[in-house]
């Protein structure tokens, strides 16, 4: 189960009633972050959650609203001791962004490595298969996809009439590939189906619309995007500071295909997303305004749990 809570919803600066946009992904014991506005801490203590946990914190870009909040959530980190490495991951010049950032948060007890994109980028970490793809803003940025991939189901009349040892089964279910005794090699695609539907969700700010966000948020389960502007007058707004209206961000959600849209990084200005979500559903029916600490659990699709 992958566990998503959209920590703020704010674009721009932090208000009383809103914090900057950051996203928290759980899943298996392993926390992630994407994006670090100014306060994000404090989002995170109003949801009851540790920052200590989180090993992952991946950036879309450097403006202010998103990476402010680093320096103070570091310093928790290391007042919480955490000893275990973190990995952040962003646009280049990332090293350069932070090590100007650690010059108020000195000292950690805890080793920090960079990830530097230069380019749409796929990697593992923990168990999230993650696809870091280039958006089009006023400086480089990068949207996110988080896969939790599932593997096909496991064939046990197979095991059996292959003669593959018991002891083997739970590795193979694993994906090991297994050696016996006598040399023989067993290899998980023996005795696994075909890779099943896992959980994917996808996270677009700060952006125009892009053929690269209806590629990669292709089929999401949850697709958060931004927002900035309720009002459709504000396009030739959007252009010039290079964000989106909400009904560009549900045209969007509707050639990709997804199950679920939220809109995010709203502009201080637009006290009442609500208000414009009825235009919104007449383009992409299943459209919300994210809130601070909105939350979903994502599971596997039901008929096909095991058990
Ligand atoms: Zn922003
Ligand atoms: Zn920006």
């Amino acid at each position: 189960m992958l566990d998503v809570c959209l920590l703020g919803s704010g674009g721009m600066m932090p208000l009383p009633y809103r914090w900057l946009t950051s996203l928290l992904l759980r899943f298996n014991g392993n926390n992630a972050l994407i994006d670090c506005g100014e306060g994000t801490q404090v989002a995170l203590k109003e949801k009851g959650w540790s920052p200590k946990p989180i090993g992952l914190i991946m950036f879309t870009h450097y403006h202010a609203d998103h990476i402010s909040g680093l320096p103070g959530l570091l310093l928790t980190m290391g007042n919480a001791e955490r000893t275990e490495p973190l990995l952040l991951v962003g646009p280049k010049g990332l090293e350069r962004v932070v090590k100007a950032l650690l010059v108020i948060a000195p000292e950690l007890p805890f080793e920090i490595q960079y990830k530097e994109l230069t380019g749409d980028t796929e990697f593992e970490w923990e168990g999230y298969h993650i696809n870091a793809f280039r958006v089009n803003h006023n400086v480089t940025c990068y949207g996110y996809t988080v896969d939790i991939k599932r593997a096909g189901k496991f064939d046990a009349e197979k095991a059996k009439s292959l003669d593959i040892p018991l002891p083997f089964w739970k590795r193979l279910q694993k994906g090991e590939t297994v050696t016996d005794d006598s040399g023989k090699t067993y290899t998980p695609d023996l005795v696994m189906g075909k890779a099943r539907k896992g959980i994917k969700v996808t996270y677009t700010t700060d952006t125009r619309p892009t053929e690269s966000i209806v590629k990669n948020a292709e089929r999401s389960d949850l697709f958060i995007c931004e927002g900035m502007y309720g009002e459709d007058e504000k396009l030739s707004k959007a252009k010039e500071h290079r964000h989106m209206t909400f009904s560009e961000a549900a045209t969007l959600a509707k050639r990709a295909n997804v199950k679920e849209l939220w809109l995010t990084h709203f502009s201080p200005s637009l006290v009442n997303p609500k208000e414009y979500m009825k235009a919104v559903r007449e383009i992409f029916p299943n459209a919300y305004a994210g809130k601070d600490g909105k939350t979903k659990e994502l599971d596997y699709e039901e008929q096909d749990r095991e058990g």
